[in-house]
């Protein structure tokens, strides 16, 4: 997955759409096109990094900027109180499918926080 066929590169460019909520110079938050919970956003570096895995002590800002942006998308909506859930998937294990680095803001409903036995 390199930047020209990346979709969230697309994304970024305006090559693709999405329901862009945000975007500042160093992220952009859109909805998920498969939403898996009520409110389901992903919070996206524009830079094209693969995963947490390649992410540099260089990231670092970015990637606290990314959290925080997560915390004001949820700032001033229901779920401010109703809670909410951060996810980077990293990796086979995690199930990460897009290989362009994305943080999940998830919630609207209960989330059980459970896996089957190991
Ligand atoms: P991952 O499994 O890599 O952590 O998450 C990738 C997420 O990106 C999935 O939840 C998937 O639904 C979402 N996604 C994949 N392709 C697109 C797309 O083209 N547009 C949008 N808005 N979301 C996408
Ligand atoms: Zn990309």
């Amino acid at each position: 997955m390199n930047v020209a066929t990346c979709p969230f590169c697309r994304i970024i460019r305006g090559e693709q759409s999405a329901e862009i909520l945000y975007r500042d110079n160093s992220v952009i938050c859109f909805e998920d096109i498969r939403p898996i919970t009520p409110v389901h956003i992903l919070i996206v570096p524009l830079e094209h990094i693969e995963s947490l895995n390649t992410a540099t002590a260089e990231h670092q800002q970015l990637l606290g900027h990314m959290i925080f942006t997560a915390r004001q998308m949820a700032a001033g909506t229901r779920l401010e109180r109703s809670g909410y859930r951060l996810v980077i998937n990293t990796g086979v294990d995690a199930g990460q499918s897009v290989l362009h680095l994305h943080l999940h803001l998830i919630g609207g409903r209960a989330m059980p926080f459970q896996y089957g036995p190991r």
